[in-house]
Formats: C-alpha cells, structure tokens, sequence
C-alpha cells in the first residue's frame, strides 16, 4: 500500500511533473516549493511522511541542509535526493548526509518511479518481516536488534539510515564472506534498482564513519580489492 510522499521542489513545472506521476501509482502527495516549507510540511505530517524527495538547488536552505535537519529528527524516513547537476561531489554529499538515494535530472516518469517504488517497498518490507525473524545478530561487540530496529557496539547505540541499517543486517549474516559490490547492490537495492555501484561505496564510506574507530584503516568492514567488501568482526 503506498504512503505519503513529500516533494520538495521550488520549480513548479518539475513539481508538477513527480505530483503526477506519484499520484498516478497511487501514492498520497504532499509539496513544499522551499527548504523552509518541506521542515514546516515534514513537522504537521510527520507521522504520515514515508519518503522525502528533495531537490538540492533550493532558494534559502539548500537541499543538503533539510536532508540534515530531516535526519537530525528522524533516522529512517525515505529521503531521495534531485540532483540537477552531475557532478559526483553532489550525489556524495547527500548521501554522506543521510540520504537513501538520489535521481539525476532530468529523470523519466519510469525511473523516479522505480526509484520510488523500491525505496517504498523496503521500507514496507521491513515492518512486516523483522518480527519473524532472529531478534538479534552478534558479531564480536557488534549487536543488531532486528526486532528494535537498532545497532550497536559495547553497549553504544550507533544510529543507522534504512540502507545502512540492510547493508549492516546483510554483512552481519554473512561474516568473513566477500560480497561483490553487485550483490550488496542487489540484495539492498533490489534487483530493479538501476542507479551505480558507486551507491554501494558512498554508503561504506559513511557506515566506515560510524563503525570504525578509525575510518581510513577500516577493522571491520574490509575492502576486498577489484571485487566487493567483507565483514569481520575485527
Ligand atoms: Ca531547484
């Protein structure tokens, strides 16, 4: 069943356009045309807001600081971020944020779609299943509560996104096994995903950030060069 979806976009032609389509799959809209607007809309509906989608090039407050704002109160709302430009920096930045995933535009009704639709599904796909499920994962110091929906080491709740929190679940249940950047990919992402295996490295990078002691000679989670990553519980 689709929720409700927030879309932040001053371009009102575009905002149109992803109004149209979300409706069209059934999907409850809400809008917002500034940064300012989305954390005010985000506020009074913020118990119906499943995925947010935000475009970065805002008047005022820019698409990478609501994405931090909106993580700052809520750790596992959707958040799809607009990129109208191509550099790579960009999509970085939003996601080294918080964010879930990000569209280039311009993007065709089929591929926000996609986008959107796997974001949706996941975020279903784990109220329903985590109560049947093992309650927890051990690795070494390392606990995931399936059934709270937290992580932690030593006792020290670290704060996961929704794929942070897959990718973790996915490493954990495969521990000392190398997972191909494809299958993290696939199994997190979904089959249909078609965005980059860059996504799979960025969201690495900012696990690495809050796992490691020290980041840039990882412990835990292990580059495996020219193929994937691996976890060890160090
Ligand atoms: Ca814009």
């Amino acid at each position: 069943m689709p929720g409700t979806i927030l879309a932040v976009e001053d371009e009102q032609a575009i905002r149109d356009f992803i109004t149209i389509n979300l409706k069209r799959s059934g999907y409850e809209v809400l809008e917002a045309g500034s940064g300012e607007e989305a954390l005010s809309v985000y506020d009074d509906h913020r118990n119906e807001i499943q995925i947010v989608l935000l475009d970065i090039m805002l008047p005022g407050m820019d698409g990478f600081a609501v994405c931090r704002k909106l993580r700052e109160q809520n750790k596992t709302v959707g958040i799809i971020m607009l990129t109208a430009r191509t550099q790579e920096m960009d999509k970085v930045g939003g996601l080294m944020l918080g964010a879930d995933d990000y569209v280039t535009k311009p993007f065709s009704p089929s591929e926000l779609m996609a986008r959107v639709d796997a974001l949706s599904r996941r975020l279903h796909l784990e109220e329903g299943t985590s109560v049947e499920e093992e309650d927890t994962v051990t690795s070494g110091e390392f606990v995931l509560n399936m059934k709270s929906r937290t992580f932690s080491r030593a006792g020290q709740p670290i704060i996961l996104t929704q794929m942070e929190y897959q990718i973790m679940k996915y490493f954990m249940e495969n521990p000392d096994t190398a997972l191909s950047r494809s299958d993290i990919l696939n199994h997190v992402w979904g089959e249909n995903y078609f965005g980059e295996l860059k996504i799979v490295d960025v969201n690495i990078r900012r696990l690495r950030m809050k796992v490691e002691e020290n980041p840039s000679t990882p412990k835990h989670l292990l580059t495996v060069w020219g193929y994937g990553y691996k976890w060890s519980q160090g």
